[in-house]
């Protein structure tokens, strides 16, 4: 191997530090941030997500608040939560665990979250802001491969980047956080020609595909930056959507699966959290948390 590992579990562990150093001092203000965490249903890996997503927002030492709800739970109960969450002072923070049970509207779900209390920043007016370049809540999973480009780079004016997939809650949001740090982007999906000479002229290339082993290591420019989102169970383990093996001979820097950008998400989550508890205090938005 020839890369350099881009180590996103120590950068994620160094992030909650800094989210519980900023949280104590909060705390010695009287106020305590309060993540809410809405689970409708049994998905197996939800289950997983929402118990780390506990965990970890109560070793930080916000306050986590849980509601599960049973599959047949009506939309119109979902949305009554969701108010009285709206309204109660003690959460800064309400995330809504996708995917919901097929008889729910999931837009309409999302957007019932208030806009400053949408730590997922899935709501439309926060999309919206993040388009136009106007304070928002920012997507966790793009927002913690964003920390890691910088870190690793400093600055991506002037990069090209191409952002594989167009998702709500990957591809999209990140391709408009590298496109808000200057890099020149392009969104590839499973209609884009040409793929591997596409992602050959990548300075930057972001993998979230949903598809084990996908990228090939031939499609590397040497030297690049290659950020593997993809979470991909299979019978050899949890892979990325790059091939590892072969990529790292080419790439310059690489996030490895599991290890990379995974334990960035639930630390941006948390760090949206202490970000909409400072605005909602009407204080300054903690350093280093926002885009
Ligand atoms: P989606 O399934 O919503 O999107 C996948 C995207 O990949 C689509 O835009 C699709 O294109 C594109 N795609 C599929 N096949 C091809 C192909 N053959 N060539 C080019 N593009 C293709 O997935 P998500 O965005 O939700 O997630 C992507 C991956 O990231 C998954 O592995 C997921 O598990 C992982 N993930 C990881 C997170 C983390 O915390 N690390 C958080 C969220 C997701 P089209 O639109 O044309 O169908």
């Amino acid at each position: 191997m020839t890369a350099t590992l881009i180590d996103g579990k120590a950068f994620a562990a160094g992030l909650r530090e800094r989210i519980a150093g900023h949280t104590a001092a909060m705390k010695e203000r009287g106020i305590t941030p309060g993540l809410a965490v809405v689970l409708v249903g049994e998905d197996p890996a939800s289950q997983v997500y929402v118990r780390s997503k506990g965990k970890q927002t109560r070793e930080t030492g916000m306050n986590s608040f849980e509601h599960r709800l049973p599959t047949d739970t009506p939309e119109a109960e979902l949305l009554a939560l969701i108010e009285q969450l709206n309204e109660d002072p003690s959460v800064n923070g309400i995330l809504v665990q996708l995917p919901l049970p097929g008889h729910m509207d999931e837009a309409a779900v999302i957007n019932a979250i208030r806009p400053e209390k949408d730590v997922d920043g899935f709501h439309i007016l926060n999309v919206g802001r993040l388009a136009t370049g106007q304070k928002s809540m920012v997507p966790c999973t793009p927002l913690g491969s964003l920390m890691l480009l910088r870190d690793h780079l400093g600055s991506l004016s002037g990069k090209s980047a191409v952002v594989i997939g167009r998702s709500n809650i990957v591809g999209k949001p990140m391709a408009q956080l590298l496109l808000r740090d200057s890099a020149t982007v392009t969104i590839a999906h499973s209609r884009t020609q040409n793929l591997p000479d596409l992602c050959r002229g990548a300075d930057i290339l972001v993998a979230a595909v949903g598809r084990p082993h996908f990228v090939k290591g031939d499609w590397i420019k040497p030297g690049a930056t290659v950020i593997d989102v993809g979470i991909n169970r299979t019978d050899d383990g949890l892979v990325g959507d790059v091939d590892f093996a072969a990529a790292s001979q080419v790439a310059g820097a690489i996030t490895p699966v599991p290890g990379g950008v995974g334990p960035m998400t639930i630390a941006c989550l948390l760090a949206n959290t202490l970000t909409a508890t400072a605005r909602a205090n009407g204080l300054p938005d903690p350093e280093g948390l926002t885009p």
